[in-house]
Order: structure tokens, then sequence, then C-alpha cells
């Protein structure tokens, strides 16, 4: 009882390790986790017109522009708001889809995980994935227990195509100039929660859990 609701988003440049964390606070909160990819999956397969929309972008290797993806995750926001609350991964990835996002649903609590960009890139570029299952592995942090094949599967793992250094920069600069000023919004509304990234899984989830509990969110 008392027990603060979550209405969450998490966001930091590729590489922080969001996706695990969010999956992990999801499990340990018993919230749903949402990723702007399965969102735009679930449009793109029920086949409706903003998921052509959301496919000739992706086609073409653009970002949906934010009057799409506001109009995507209004229309999903119901599956998303549970009673014990949510937490976003990709969306919103700029100030414009932050407010856009407060008008629907009020967001209390924003985590920032933040890694140098040195630390992004080499991870990153560690990065390797099993064709079949996806699984993804890193050859210093997180090696295969099979030499150059998927511990799960068994298949080969490969880097991935855009997991190269001048790719990898490129998407780095768009995240400084585009998702960061995330953090100045969040933080004028008193919801903003920074943890360093650059720290093994355990000890980042550890950091969080110790933070969230100071600010009331306890699972
Ligand atoms: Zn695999």
């Amino acid at each position: 009882m008392g027990r603060k609701r979550l209405q969450a988003i998490l966001f930091g440049p590729q590489g922080c390790g969001k996706g695990t964390q969010g999956q992990l606070l999801s499990d340990r909160f018993g919230i749903p986790l949402f990723g702007s990819g399965d969102m735009f999956r679930a449009e793109i397969e029920a086949n409706t017109p903003l998921g052509s929309l959301v496919k000739e972008y992706v086609a073409r290797g653009m970002l949906a522009p934010d009057e799409v993806v506001n109009a995507i995750f209004k229309k999903r926001l119901k599956e998303i708001v549970s009673e014990k609350g949510f937490l976003l991964e990709g969306y919103p990835r700029n100030v414009d889809q932050a407010e856009s996002l407060d008008r629907l649903v009020k967001i209390n609590l924003a985590i920032h995980i933040k890694i140098s960009d040195e630390e992004a890139v080499k991870r990153l570029m560690g990065r390797r994935q099993c064709v079949f299952c996806r699984s993804i592995f890193h050859i210093e942090e997180a090696p295969s227990a099979l030499p150059g094949r998927c511990a799960l599967c068994g298949h080969p793992l490969i880097k991935r195509e855009d997991d190269r250094e001048d790719i990898i920069r490129q998407r780095l600069v768009a995240y400084h100039f585009m998702t960061e000023p995330m953090a100045a919004y969040y933080r004028k509304q008193g919801v903003l929660l920074v943890v360093n990234g650059a720290q093994p899984i355990p000890f980042l989830f550890e950091e969080l859990i110790r933070k969230m509990a100071r600010l009331g969110f306890v699972a």
C-alpha cells in the first residue's frame, strides 16, 4: 500500500544497455515494457494506414515523423497503460514527442542512462548477434560459451551491418542533438533520474533500484 505507480520512460544512447535494464525493471516491478519497435511492428502487422506509413519510412531507412509516431502511441495507449504502470523505451525520442506524451499521460519517472561516446562505440563494435535467434553477445563483456556461435541455439554469430564505427558515431551525434535535450525537459519537471551506464549490468540495475527506492518507487 502507498506504493507509487510507475509511469516511466527510459532513454540513453545506443549501447547504454537500456533494453536490458528495461527488461529487468519490467520483471522486477511486474509492469509491461513497451519499445517503440514493438509498437511499430504491431501497427505494420495490423496493416493500418499508420502502419503502412511507418513501413515506407523504415524501408527508406528513415525515422517516421513525430506526427506519425505520436499518433501510433496515442492509438496504443490503452494497451500500454496497465493498472500497475508502464515503462516505455524508444518513445519519446525528442522533446516534441515528450510534450505530446505529456498531454496523454503523466510521466513520473524519466530514467536517463548515461555513457560516454567512447564507451558506446567500444560496446557496439564488440557486439555479435546470432543469425537465428538474434540473441546478442559481446566479445569481451558477455562472450558466448561457444566460440563464434550462439550459446543458446548454436547458430553463427555475426557483426551487424550497422555496428560500424562511422555509423555508430553518426547515430551518437543524432542522439546528442535530438534525444538528449529530453534530460533538461524532464529535469525541469522534477522526474529525471540519471544513472551511470558504464558499469556491469547487475551494478547498474542495483544503482537504478536504489535511486528509485529513494523516490518512493519500490517493487
Ligand atoms: Zn541463437
